[in-house]
């Protein structure tokens, strides 16, 4: 079959797809995934364990059924603090004075002796990490108190921002170093569930250092996974140590959501630029998440600064863009994907910066790819082609980030096809590797032709190692498609 389709004609930004009430059903599940998901997403925050299995088993039928294997992030919770179990709601008053208390069973809710309502808090450090004067935010940032005095079991506090305090909400603590372990107990059971269920990337919240990277790093080689690691940034030491981060994981995710509460607001674009640069310069995929179509949770259309927002994100030349409440509890999902997908192709079109090099990659094998990519961005249509077992192949390309070629990355792992779906500009495709280089390229070629991705007279780029005097070479080739 041929094509009269160019090549270019694709999108390069991947979508992650956070799945909830709105899209666990197989019907919609399958909408998704037809419509271009690239990765899914469960947020082990609101997962059971039974959800969760029956969930990830669901995806792999339809990844099958459809012919489009994507990959599984389980995003795990990481330390969190959250307020205690309140029988009514409270509503808090502008200046009025108020406890946390770090001893359970005080009476939530109710006024003490001082006449000064309380709620618990399920972290004992609160009173040892906290300073008189900094700032407790509640409900992601919705309520605000100042931190009037530490006392033995509790912190009293003055309300800034009122609102209705709920049952079991989220608090931030903004610019304080907490003192929670960064895998926890909860953490450790929810990945045990996910490296049987064979996930393929593991998100790791509230990331502060590389330590806490390489504690999960480490669990996972003890339990024989092959999973990778995303670092969710989403707090000031996280940022501050964010070259680290960085340098210690697989990707990076931009957690936009804690990240715009645990920062002053006007931050958040100079972190997700700095954020986005340091991972081209390593060579590591960056996801930008949260909020990005945040209004189409009710409305079948997104705001202009949405679609401004996820064509910054293009632009930026993200590998990835996310969604959260705008597919777990949304009613637009589809939608939602059909957007993404138009902005993306539209802006990924326009003419590119020039080509830059990641900074802190190197090495011969580095060099070549460079080559490769340098010489398809000259080329007017073609694609680049490239055979990769555990990836690497295809993530040094993608690194590069050429501008129009698509990289067809040929991979014998059905993991490696999977966690490709995170790199920007890869298409993957499963494929037995020869052991002569010459007859895998010859299988490849016949099959993008048969597929209709290419046609006689396109340029393909290969790299990828060839036989010579019965030594494999790493080369780059030209060749035309006849
Ligand atoms: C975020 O805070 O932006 C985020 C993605 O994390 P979560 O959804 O787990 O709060």
């Amino acid at each position: 079959m041929s094509s009269s389709r160019p090549i270019a004609a694709f999108r390069r930004t991947k979508i992650i797809v956070t799945l909830g009430p709105a899209t666990e059903s197989e019907a919609m599940l399958e909408t998704l995934l037809r419509g271009g998901a690239d990765i899914v997403r469960l947020n082990m925050a609101h997962a059971t364990h039974e959800w969760t299995r029956t969930t990830i088993q669901r995806i792999r039928e339809i990844s099958k059924r459809v012919e489009r294997e994507v990959a599984i992030m389980m995003d795990i919770k990481g330390p969190e603090i959250r307020t205690g179990d309140l029988e009514h709601p409270i509503e808090l008053k502008a200046g009025e004075v108020f406890d946390f208390t770090v001893k359970p069973g005080a009476r939530a809710g109710e006024p003490n002796l001082e006449e000064v309502r309380s709620v618990d808090v399920n972290y004992k450090g609160l009173v040892k990490d906290i300073a008189v004067g900094d700032t407790v935010l509640v409900d992601n940032g919705l309520i605000q108190l100042e931190v009037l005095e530490k006392r033995e079991a509790k912190i009293r506090c003055r309300v800034l921002v009122p609102g209705e305090l709920k049952s079991r909400r989220h608090i931030n603590l903004p610019g304080v170093t907490v003192n929670l372990p960064a895998f926890t107990e909860k953490d450790r059971r929810d990945t045990l569930v996910g490296i049987e269920e064979g996930i393929d990337f593991v998100a790791l919240s509230f990331v502060r250092k590389a330590d806490d990277v390489e504690t999960l790093r480490e669990f996972l080689r003890e339990h024989n996974s092959s999973a990778q690691i995303i670092a969710k940034i989403e707090d000031q030491s996280a940022v501050a140590n964010l070259e680290e981060i960085v340098r210690a994981s697989d990707a990076l995710m931009i957690a936009r959501g804690d990240l715009g509460i645990e920062c002053p607001l006007e931050e958040l674009p100079i972190i997700q630029r700095r954020a986005g640069e340091i991972c081209f310069n390593y060579g590591r995929p960056v996801i930008v998440a949260t909020h990005m179509l945040e209004s189409m949770i009710a409305n079948p259309v997104p705001t202009r600064a949405e679609i401004t927002d996820v064509a910054n994100a293009v632009f930026e030349r993200a590998d990835c863009v996310m969604l959260s409440g705008e597919t777990t509890i949304g009613k637009f999902p589809a939608e939602c994907v059909e957007v993404l997908n138009r902005i993306a192709v539209r802006i990924e079109g326009l003419p590119s910066p020039i080509f830059l090099e990641p900074r802190y990659l190197d090495g011969d094998k580095v060099k070549l790819l460079q080559s490769a990519v340098q010489l398809a961005n000259e080329l007017d249509d073609c694609a680049i082609l490239t055979f990769t077992r555990r990836g690497f192949m295809a993530a040094g390309l993608a690194a590069m980030r050429p501008h129009l070629a698509p990289i067809f990355a040929f991979t014998p792992s059905i993991q490696t096809l999977r966690q490709l779906r995170i790199l920007r500009g890869v298409e993957p495709f499963f494929m037995q590797l020869d052991s002569d280089p010459d007859l895998t390229i010859g299988r490849a070629i016949g099959f993008l032709q048969r597929e209709g991705r290419i046609k006689d007279g396109d340029k393909l780029v290969i790299a990828t190692d060839i036989l010579s005097a019965n030594r494999l070479v790493d080369s780059v080739q030209l060749r035309t498609v006849k």
